[in-house]
């Protein structure tokens, strides 16, 4: 459903993203590794229509996106949950899944707002509250149901256990597994390689750029490059 060819992207100097060629196909959590600078957020803003690529293609359900701006993607289907949450602090909860609904035209906000708050029940109870005064776990939260208030069927996510305590990186995965299991395909970039990869059923490692491995999800844990680059510390 989402298909990525050979993509270079970058920001007016040499490539950060060289020829990067990922799919993530229907029903599907598929991991995208790597460590610090490997290009993982560049890779996703490309996709998300924030960055225009240098060269090569990106395709939601065999339409070439690439180049698109970023509100028409996400009326094709595609949101993204950006790094570091993006929460507008001084709005309120509810204020801001509303940004999430801006240049939705099927007339469903409330219904969906409603379906949010049923799913999250603790942003319901803040909805008056100002955003900046969530924890971090809930505004992770937030920033996936201000993605989900489009309606979305692919679903970015960048490194959204950053900052977390284990206990509620857990409760963000199982989240994931469980929109994943309501049909929503999945893409999530990660530096915490052991859960995004024990979650996905594929992955890839982006190394300076480029995609230096790819595979099952179990195979990639299993391998002793991964293991020694990224697992090993822990
Ligand atoms: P991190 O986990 O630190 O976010 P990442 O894998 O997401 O890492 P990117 O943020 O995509 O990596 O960064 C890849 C490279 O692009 C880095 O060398 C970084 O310095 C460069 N870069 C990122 N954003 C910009 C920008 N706005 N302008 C210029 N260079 C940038």
């Amino acid at each position: 459903m989402l298909e990525i060819q050979s993509l270079s992207a970058g920001y007016g100097g040499p490539p950060v993203l060289n020829k990067v060629s990922l799919s993530l196909h229907p029903g599907e959590i598929v991991a995208v590794v790597g460590s610090n600078g490997a290009g993982k957020t560049t890779l996703l803003n490309t996709v998300a229509g924030l960055l225009r690529p240098v060269s090569g293609h990106v395709l939601l359900d065999g339409r070439v996106i690439g180049g698109w701006a970023t509100e028409r993607i996400v009326r094709a289907g595609l949101s993204l949950v950006p790094e570091g949450r993006q929460v507008i602090a001084p709005l309120s909860v509810e204020e801001n899944l509303l940004v999430g609904a801006y240049g939705r035209r099927d007339g469903r906000h409330a219904e969906t707002l409603e379906a949010i708050y049923a799913r999250f029940p603790r942003l319901k109870e803040r909805r008056r509250q100002m955003s900046g005064l969530l924890s971090g776990g809930e505004q992770q939260m937030l920033a996936i149901g201000r993605a989900l208030m489009a309606g979305p069927r692919v679903l970015l996510l960048d490194e959204p256990s950053m900052g977390l305590a284990p206990l509620v990186v857990s409760e963000i995965f199982a989240l994931l597994s469980n929109l994943n299991r309501q049909g929503i395909a999945v893409l999530l970039v990660e530096q915490n390689a052991r859960k995004a990869l024990a979650l996905a059923s594929r992955g890839y490692v982006l190394e300076g750029g480029r995609i230096v491995l790819e595979g099952r999800a179990a195979d990639l844990a299993a391998s002793p490059a991964v293991v020694a680059a990224y697992l090993g510390a822990e």
